[in-house]
């Protein structure tokens, strides 16, 4: 596992996407990457409408759903890191609430319903999918069993001394987030 200094810290201002956008996307001229009028940072900025392109990082919300002091882990049936284990949890889309988005991930990806219990902590993702991401874990408590889905090939409760090695696990926000959790009590003593 890295250590916590080189997955939190990159130069500020380095940290682009993978694939950068190359046209305005309201009016198609090319875009150059300099500081706009004002700033000191680097943007995409328009060459014609002068249109400022401000990138941040995907807002991702994840559940941690506990049972008997044992937390839901999927694993990923396909596209990034398939095979992997992964804590439930997507992209908040631009009509939501991180907590509807939060429900409607989790009844996409392992079919049930859940009540959530407030926030566990925010961490950020370097290496996901579109780029950096702010991701909001949420406690939460299952109202009908979890099953795998089109998205998720298996569920499974974990103990805290129980968990996947971190090699196993898609993302590293998800194991800082279980290291927190297990300083925990269950939800049902919380
Ligand atoms: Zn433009």
């Amino acid at each position: 596992m890295p250590t916590r200094s080189s997955r939190s810290s990159p130069r500020r201002g380095d940290v682009t996407t993978d694939r950068p956008f190359r046209h305005c996307p309201y009016c198609g001229s090319a875009l150059k990457r300099h500081p706009p009028s004002g700033e000191h940072r680097p943007r995409l900025v328009c060459s014609s409408c002068e249109a400022v392109i401000y990138q941040n990082p995907k807002l991702v919300v994840t559940a941690i759903i506990e049972k008997d002091g044992k937390v839901l882990l999927a694993r990923r049936a396909a596209g990034l890191r398939a095979g992997k284990w992964d804590l439930p949890g997507g992209f908040v889309e631009l009509d939501e609430t991180a907590e509807e988005a939060l429900v409607r991930e989790v009844r996409e990806e392992v079919g049930c319903e859940v009540r959530l219990h407030g926030v566990l902590g925010v961490f950020r993702e370097m290496t996901g999918a579109y780029g950096p991401s702010i991701n909001i874990h949420f406690r939460a408590s299952a109202l009908s069993e979890p099953r795998p889905t089109d998205e998720v090939s298996e569920v499974g409760w974990f103990g805290p001394e129980e968990l996947p090695r971190p090699d196993e696990f898609a993302f590293e926000n998800d194991l800082e987030a279980l290291e927190r959790w297990r300083t925990l009590l269950p939800l049902s003593e919380a």
